[in-house]
Formats: C-alpha cells, sequence, structure tokens
C-alpha cells in the first residue's frame, strides 16, 4: 500500500483530499466534528514533516453552484481548533487566487480551499479541472474513504496528474486495512452479520460475502423473505416476495459453499409500525396476519450470542431491528454487547455502511468495536466486493 509514511513532506506542499462534508447547525457551527478530527492524522505528519498541507472537500450539494450557507470558510475556525494550527481559507479551489495562495504557502501552515463542488466539473470528473486542482501541491494524498467510490476529479482523475507523488493517507489506509481483515485476512472462524430492511439492497454484498465468510448471521427485514420463501407464515412482516427464489438460491449456494447461515427463530412481533403497538415473542414462521416482526426475540438472541462468540473476525452491517423505535431496539442493542464482548476477547470487528454506523453511535458501542468505518455507501460498494476509483488511483 502506497501510505504516508514512506514520504518525507519536508519542503513539499501536499494537496489532500479529505472528506470535510460534516454537519451544521443553523449558525453555521460545526455538529460533528468525526471526520475533522479523523483527518488530523494525516495533516500533522505532512506539517511534522516540515510540508505545507492544502486541505480540499466538499460540503453538501451545492450542484454545481456558488452557495454561501455550504462554504467551507463555516468550519474553517473548527479546522483550526482541531488541528492546533491557524488554517488560512482561499474563496475557490482553482484559479489565479488560489495558484497564488498556495505558493505563498510556507512550511507548516495549511490552507483550506473553498468547497470543490461549487464547480460542476468536480462531481463530472472533469479532466481540466482535475489538472488545475494538481498544480497547487507536489504530492496528492487521498483521505477521503466517504467519497473514495466516486471518480471525481479531486477523488479520483486528479491523481493521474502525480504519477510517481500520491498516496493514501492514515484513515483512507486504515479503512482499507480493516476490509482487507475481513474479506482477506482474517482469523477465521470469520461472521458477517448482515441485517437492514431489505434483501435487495444487500443482495450483491450476501453473494460476495459467501466466498469469504464461515458464518453469516441475517437478521432485520430481510429476515422474513428468507422465512416466507421456506414456507413459513410472516403475517405483515417487511417481505419481498419477487426475491423469494433468490433467498433460496442464497441458501443453497451459502450451503454449497459450506458457509453456516443462522436465521432469526423467533421475533418481537407488533400490531403495528408505531413504537407503542400491542407486541408479542412468536416463533418467525408462525406470524399470523396482523402482526409483524419488529425485532428480534430471545431464542434468537441466545443463538447469535454463540455464534458472535466463537467468532474471530466480525463484520457488522444492518441493525437487526427498527432501532429507531425505542421498544423495537433491544435486539440491535443486545448484537453490539454481543460484539464489544467478542472484541474484549480478541475478536476483529469491523461495523460499516448504511444505517448500521448510526445505531451503533446512538447506542455508544462506536469505541467498544475495532473499527467503525467512516463511508456509509464506500463500505457497501467495499463489501460488495468492487474496487473503488478513488483507491484504484492511487495504486495505479
Ligand atoms: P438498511 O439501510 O438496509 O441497513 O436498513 C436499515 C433499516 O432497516 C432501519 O431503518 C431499520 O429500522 C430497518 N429494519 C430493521 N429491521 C426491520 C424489520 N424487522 N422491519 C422493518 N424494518 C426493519
Amino acid at each position: 500500500m502506497k501510505t504516508i509514511d514512506t514520504i518525507n513532506f519536508e519542503g513539499k506542499k501536499a494537496l489532500i483530499r479529505v472528506d470535510f462534508n460534516v454537519p451544521l447547525d443553523a449558525d453555521f457551527n460545526v455538529t460533528d466534528t468525526n471526520r475533522i478530527e479523523a483527518a488530523k492524522p494525516t495533516i500533522i505528519k505532512v506539517l511534522e514533516d516540515g510540508g505545507s498541507a492544502i486541505l480540499m472537500s466538499h460540503l453538501g450539494r451545492p450542484k454545481g453552484q456558488k452557495n454561501s450557507d455550504l462554504s467551507l470558510k463555516h468550519i474553517c475556525d473548527k479546522v483550526s481548533d482541531i488541528i492546533g494550527v491557524e488554517v488560512k481559507f482561499v474563496e475557490d479551489c482553482i484559479g489565479e487566487e488560489v495558484e497564488n495562495a498556495t505558493s505563498n504557502l510556507q512550511s507548516g501552515e495549511v490552507l483550506l480551499l473553498e468547497n470543490l463542488r461549487f464547480h460542476d466539473e468536480e462531481e463530472k470528473g472533469d479532466e481540466t479541472f482535475a489538472k488545475q486542482l494538481s498544480k497547487l501541491g507536489d504530492v496528492y494524498i487521498n483521505d477521503a474513504f466517504g467519497t473514495a467510490h466516486r471518480a471525481h476529479a479531486s477523488t479520483t482523475i486528479v491523481a493521474k496528474f502525480f504519477p510517481e507523488n500520491k498516496c493514501f493517507g492514515y484513515l483512507l489506509a486504515k479503512e482499507i486495512e480493516a476490509i482487507e481483515k475481513v474479506m482477506q485476512t482474517g482469523e477465521k472462524p470469520v461472521l458477517a452479520i448482515l441485517g437492514g430492511a431489505k434483501v435487495s439492497s444487500k443482495i450483491t454484498i450476501i453473494e460476495n460475502i459467501l466466498d469469504k465468510v464461515d458464518h453469516l448471521i441475517i437478521g432485520g427485514g430481510m429476515t422474513y423473505t428468507f422465512v416466507k420463501a421456506k414456507g413459513g407464515e410472516v403475517g405483515d412482516s417487511i417481505c419481498e416476495d419477487d426475491k423469494m427464489e433468490l433467498a433460496l438460491d442464497i441458501l443453497k449456494q451459502a450451503k454449497e459453499k459450506g458457509v453456516q447461515v443462522h436465521i432469526p427463530v423467533d421475533v418481537l412481533a407488533a400490531d403495528d409500525f408505531n413504537n407503542n403497538a400491542n407486541t408479542q415473542v412468536l416463533d418467525v414462521d408462525k406470524i399470523p396476519s396482523g402482526w409483524q416482526g419488529l425485532d428480534a426475540g430471545p431464542k434468537t438472541l441466545k443463538n447469535f450470542k454463540d455464534v458472535i462468540l466463537a467468532s474471530k473476525t466480525i463484520l457488522w452491517n444492518g441493525p437487526i431491528g427498527v432501532f429507531e423505535m425505542e421498544n423495537f431496539a433491544n435486539g440491535t442493542i443486545s448484537l453490539g454487547n454481543f460484539i464489544d464482548q467478542a472484541t474484549k476477547n480478541g475478536a476483529f470487528s469491523l461495523v460499516g455502511g448504511g444505517d448500521s454506523v448510526a445505531a451503533v453511535k446512538q447506542f455508544g458501542f462506536e469505541d467498544k468495536v475495532s473499527y467503525v468505518s467512516t463511508g456509509g455507501g464506500a463500505m457497501l460498494e467495499s463489501l460488495e466486493g468492487k474496487t473503488l476509483p478513488g483507491i484504484a488511483a492511487i495504486l495505479e
């Protein structure tokens, strides 16, 4: 891997693609600084070597138009606080003024460019725009996992103008390592836990993952398509009838590949999709009409606990119940506790993709698992087995 540690930045200007797409409140205060903190080690490495850092990012969806609400100037002070260096700001990301600002940049200084997406060439992956960006630095560092699945100018195309001088930042390298640990080098038994709402959105992941894991837990709304396909009664539970054949095919493939699949045996069912609905625990394949499964039941959680505690490598994607409603969050919280326990016993645990990260943060498991991915879509595409363009561009 071309990591940042292989380069000495003394006297060099590092053009760093970071992901500072952070949430702002109505007064433009940053309400979650995780992404800025995540980029800090890379920036500090450049500065400590005696280099300077030019930070580029997008913020929100300005769709190629200037929009002062989405200006990165709002976050400049917060970035300064976190990095511990006063960050300068320039009101564009290409052009003469920007080139002047970067050429005057001294060792130890940091410059933040204006929102890349104020130019529609960014998302189009425009080569001329990428070339203009490339003029700003001597070395290109990609440290933005959240956009690594996009072939945008600043995430992918720009790399070709640095054939010898490009590398991954620490954050992106950590993401790549975490995915490799699960998909290639993880200690066995390897377990994937896939929850979430629909089989259709997870099918490519399931198919890719069957070659990599020893155990597969299927939970959440996906459960009912499998249960109905096997002849069970799922009442009003979420179910994709047109995916039932696919579900049977997945089970067949898993058997052929020696993957043990674990599906809920009981559920907490409700008589309405509502936190205050009446509830009862039912066998997963005997849910009468008028009832729907919204969380995993106690026997299921006991089974899942045994599998999780016996695993050495764990991937978790997707909640196993409707965790947004307090009365149906127990399954997802319990799962987090089991993974916490397994991690304490020495397992490597990775949480990533879509809503699982939200669930993990909401219930405070962030520091209890080995790694929480910073990229929803990028992680999903990695789990699907796709090579992300932002990563390929550094490796080329
Ligand atoms: P995904 O984005 O595919 O990971 O799906 C996450 C969503 O799945 C969350 O909003 C959960 O509320 C939902 N979910 C999990 N279990 C169920 C269930 N049994 N019925 C309906 N939705 C569910």
